[in-house]
């Protein structure tokens, strides 16, 4: 069976100073890896702060984004063979920020998954639709055309163990959570396309959900069948409530 994860996205938040103490406090309070996988993200600068706090534990830790290449000319990127070096395991790729924000597109994204492979990262691929394409009702093409960028140029041996978060743009910092039920909707979706990929990773592959989680709400949204943990951020920011949030899924 799917074993839960609880990720945290610090998104551009924390010192070294402030990460520290916030991954201690996580660590401190021992959850049970058996339960749930907990990773969390903070930004690049403060990785290395984090590794060493969580030297030995089961917590998992990784990055936000990453460049495609190796290294070379290109001036203020990280790449995925740095991450590996400070130790990072996960590898969020294709954030609805980065899209928006950045311009990043399913190619890029698809390059970055590419790359995140060749380097031993676990991608966590982010898609979802836009309030505008929601209304439209285009919320399944659009995360359809987000993942099969991605499965048209692997394999299942390759894909395996990927992460997704399905993250519909409108809930993120917004307070608008997805029903239980909407976002239910959408995993199940997204399954049944993995499930055409292959059907072992269709039955494998963790979809996290991610948008205004809560310790509130987390225990009704994760209590669906296609709901494997949740991708969460602004709430990731708070030790307790992040632990309360790791112990609802
Ligand atoms: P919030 O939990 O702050 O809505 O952010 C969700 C998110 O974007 C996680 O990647």
């Amino acid at each position: 069976m799917r074993q839960p994860m609880v990720a945290g996205n610090w998104k551009m938040n924390a010192t070294r100073w402030e990460a520290e103490n916030l991954v201690r406090a996580i660590k401190e309070a021992e959850p049970d890896p058996s339960a749930v996988e907990i990773l969390v993200c903070p930004p690049f600068t403060a990785i290395d702060a984090v590794a060493r706090v969580l030297k030995g534990s089961p917590i998992r830790y990784g990055a936000q984004n990453l460049f495609w290449e190796k290294n070379g000319a290109y001036t203020g990127e990280i790449s995925g063979e740095m991450l590996r070096d400070l130790g990072c395991r996960y590898v969020i790729l294709g954030h609805s920020e980065r899209r928006q924000i950045f311009g990043e597109s399913d190619q890029d994204v698809a390059r970055k998954y590419a790359a995140a492979k060749r380097s031993g990262l676990i991608p966590v691929l982010c898609v979802g639709e836009t309030e505008e394409q929601r209304s439209q009702g285009i919320t399944e093409q659009v995360v359809s055309a987000q993942l099969q960028a991605i499965l048209q140029q692997t394999d299942a041996a390759t894909f395996h163990g990927t992460v997704i978060a399905y993250e519909p743009v409108w809930a993120i910092g917004t307070g608008l959570t997805a029903t239980p039920d909407q976002a239910q909707e959408v995993h199940a979706f997204l399954r049944a396309e993995l499930h055409a990929f292959d059907s072992g990773v269709g039955a494998s592959t963790r979809i996290l959900y991610g948008g205004s989680v809560k310790a509130e709400n987390a225990a009704e949204i994760f209590s669906r069948p296609d709901i494997d943990g949740g991708l969460i951020g602004g709430a990731s920011l708070k030790a307790e409530e992040f632990l309360r949030i790791c112990a609802a899924a």
